[in-house]
C-alpha cells in the first residue's frame, strides 16, 4: 500500500528534526466542477488532497495540481481500503448528479470510520438521506449560490453572505446618509439595525470600521445585520 501523504491526516507528528509538523490532509472524491475547484482551493491553503475520481482524463488534468490524483472508483470498499483513505479524517463526497455514487461512496467512508464527511447534495432528497447515513456536512452548493445571486440581482449589493436565517452580511456602495459624519453619529444602526463592519477606500484594503470611521464617495462597506435589513438599506442612495 503506498504512504500517499506522511500519514497523520490532520494531527501532529514528528518532522524527523525533533519538531512537531502539523499534516492537514484531505480526501475529496469527484473530481468535477465543484470537487475539482475545492480540491484546488484546498491546495491553495496549503492542504494536502487525495483526489479520487472515476474518469481517466480528468485524473491526467488534475496529476500535477494536487498531491495526490488516482482514478478509482469509490464504491468499492477494497479500493478505497489500498488508497488507505480510512485513514484520513476528512472527506469531501463531491458526486452529484450520480445519486447513487455518492450515497453508496458517503456510506461506505461512515463504514470506513471517517467521521468529518462532507458531501454535496444537488436536491432536498439526496440531502436527506446523506443525513440519515450519518453525513454531518451536507452542502447544497447550486441551491445556495442560486439564493445568493438572486440576492445580488435584486439589489445593489456587491456581494451577500447569509450565516444564520436572521444574519447576513453584505458589500456595498455607502448610501449618502452614511457619508461625511463618524459612524457614531449616524444612528445607522438604531434606525436601520445595520452595522458598518468593515470599509475600503478606493485602491486600499478592507479595514474594520469604527466609531470614528468617516465615509466618503467611492468607499466599499461590508454591513451586517438581518438579511431584510442589510437588504432594504443597501438599496438607500
Ligand atoms: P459537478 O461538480 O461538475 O457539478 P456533478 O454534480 O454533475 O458534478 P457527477 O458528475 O455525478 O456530479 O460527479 C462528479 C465527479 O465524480 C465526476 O467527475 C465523476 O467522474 C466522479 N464520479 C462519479 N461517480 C464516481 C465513482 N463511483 N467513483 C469515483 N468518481 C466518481
Amino acid at each position: 500500500m503506498p504512504d500517499l501523504f506522511h500519514r497523520s491526516s490532520s494531527s501532529s507528528k514528528d518532522d524527523g528534526h525533533g519538531r512537531p509538523a502539523k499534516v492537514d490532509s484531505v480526501v475529496v472524491i469527484g473530481l468535477g466542477r465543484f470537487g475539482r475547484s475545492l480540491a484546488l482551493e484546498l491546495m491553495a491553503a496549503e492542504t494536502e488532497v487525495l483526489g479520487i475520481d472515476a474518469d481517466a482524463a480528468i485524473i491526467q488534468e488534475l496529476s500535477s495540481q494536487l498531491t495526490h490524483a488516482v482514478r478509482a472508483d469509490s464504491t468499492s470498499e477494497e479500493t478505497m481500503r489500498q488508497l488507505a483513505v480510512h485513514e484520513f479524517d476528512r472527506a469531501v463526497v463531491a458526486i452529484g448528479t450520480n445519486i447513487e455514487a455518492s450515497l453508496l461512496t458517503a456510506s461506505l467512508l461512515k463504514n470506513l470510520g471517517i467521521t468529518n464527511i462532507w458531501a454535496k447534495a444537488i436536491s432536498e432528497a439526496h440531502g436527506r438521506i446523506l443525513k440519515q447515513l450519518g453525513v454531518p456536512h451536507v452542502v447544497y452548493p447550486e441551491h445556495d449560490m442560486g439564493r445568493r445571486v438572486a440576492h445580488l440581482v435584486k439589489g445593489r449589493m456587491l456581494d451577500f453572505i447569509q450565516f444564520e436565517p436572521d444574519y447576513a452580511m453584505v458589500k456595498t456602495e455607502p448610501p449618502a446618509l452614511l457619508l461625511g459624519m463618524p459612524l457614531s453619529q449616524s444612528g445607522v444602526r438604531r434606525a436601520h439595525g445595520v452595522t458598518v463592519v468593515g470599509v475600503k477606500r478606493p485602491d486600499g484594503p478592507f479595514t474594520h470600521a469604527t466609531g470614528e470611521t468617516v465615509l466618503e464617495p467611492g468607499d466599499m462597506v461590508i454591513l451586517s445585520g438581518r438579511p431584510r435589513d442589510v437588504e432594504r438599506f443597501s438599496e438607500l442612495r
